[in-house]
């Protein structure tokens, strides 16, 4: 800015003190001056209209304006316009108030030295040029601001939604498609939480394995879609049959369903499972080609265990799946539980053992 013309604007009713001016700035070394000077605030404005100026000097006291004023009415017209002021001895208050309103410097009329002045001008001018730049950055840091925010807005949303999806992925991972009850994978998660929970209270946790009767001849006689409507009828049928909210029903495969049946004896899961048996005769849902029966039937298998630490849920559904094999093997559309099949199996080997020892007793006579 040194080797380049600095415009200056002297605001001087008094002619002595523009020419004190005048020689002050010619007196030095380095930059240009060119002074243009007016003697009263409506001619600075006018002047100001049609001519730009790096700096602006004051005299706070003009013919047509006084005090802070005149420095008001300047700094409104060009609010970028660096105002420094020349005061009387007796002013500085009224300087300092100027300085508060953002004027950039003042100077003692019979005090000035040239390089005063100078300095004054261009700290004055650089001062103004260095609000600027911050202001521009500010701008440009609001800017950026409001840029953030609105990626940051747009990220949450994007991970709001994601979650959401994943929420309903996971909701339908766990859903059978045919059924839209719980699938195998939502039934053994299920299974696996109420063992533990089961352990940790020492209350007893039942099963029931649910096969429906000569499904294959149904769907034979009726055809695989209406195979179909029956499975999605059986399943609502049990949901709607389990009155407790802790009690679920799972499609374990093909035509075979799960209940988890938590807190609940083996007396009370087979009330359960007789209401369940109930429920699916009265749907009455024909099956012509059925050995058993002109309706869909079907078998259940009751498990009951007290869930150890050193077992595991794996063994309650074989004990289920045993006991609903032998409900299959009893004639179907019936129950069996797991205790008698386990003492039937006692039986049997106790009847098979007594028959090798008979046997044995015979070859020995
Ligand atoms: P059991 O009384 O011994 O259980 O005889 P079942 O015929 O019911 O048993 P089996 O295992 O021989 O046949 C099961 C049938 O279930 C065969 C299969 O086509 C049918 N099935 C399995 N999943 C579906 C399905 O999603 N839709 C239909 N419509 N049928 C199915
Ligand atoms: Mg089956
Ligand atoms: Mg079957």
């Amino acid at each position: 800015m040194l080797n380049n013309v600095i415009n200056i604007l002297s605001v001087e009713a008094h002619s002595d003190d523009v020419c004190i001016t005048n020689q002050l700035l010619t007196s030095s070394f380095g930059a240009r001056y060119e002074l243009a000077t007016v003697a009263c605030l409506s001619e600075a404005l006018t002047c100001l209209d049609s001519n730009h100026f790096d700096v602006c000097l004051l005299d706070l006291h003009l013919p047509d304006s006084t005090g802070l004023d005149s420095f008001l009415t300047l700094q409104n017209k060009i609010p970028g316009l660096p105002i420094v002021i020349l005061m009387g001895q007796n002013d500085e208050p009224l300087a300092n108030q100027a300085l508060q309103l953002g004027a950039q410097d003042y100077l003692v009329k019979d005090q000035v030295h040239p390089i005063w002045l100078k300095r004054a001008i261009h700290h004055a001018i650089e001062r103004v040029q260095l609000l600027e730049q911050i202001k521009t950055h500010e701008v440009q840091m609001q800017q950026l601001n409001v840029l953030l925010r609105d990626r940051l807005k747009r990220r949450t949303t994007a991970i709001h939604q994601m979650h959401q999806q994943v929420q309903v992925l996971k909701t339908i991972s766990f859903v059978d498609a045919l059924t839209q009850i719980t699938n195998r994978l939502g039934f053994d998660q299920r299974l696996e939480r109420e063992w533990i929970h089961s352990i940790g209270n020492n209350r007893a946790l039942s099963l029931l394995m649910i096969d429906i009767d000569y499904f294959k001849q149904f769907n034979d006689t009726y055809g695989h879609p209406e195979g179909d409507r029956c499975l999605k009828q059986v399943a609502q049928t049990i949901q709607d049959g389990l009155l407790r909210p802790q009690d679920s029903v799972a499609r374990y495969g093909g035509e075979e369903f799960v209940v988890i049946l938590p807190e609940t004896s083996e007396m009370g899961a087979m009330q359960v499972a007789e209401r369940i048996c109930a429920d699916i005769r009265n749907l009455e849902i024909a099956h012509a080609t059925s050995p058993l029966c002109e309706h869909v039937t079907i078998s259940l298998g009751v498990a009951t265990e007290i869930p150890q630490e050193n077992n595991l849920p794996q063994d309650l559904i074989v004990n289920a799946d045993q006991a609903l094999y032998q409900a299959k093997h009893r004639g179907r559309n019936r129950i069996a539980v797991h205790q008698e099949v386990a003492q039937e199996v006692a039986q049997e080997v106790t009847v098979e053992a007594s028959c090798l020892t008979s046997e044995l007793a015979l070859e020995r006579n």
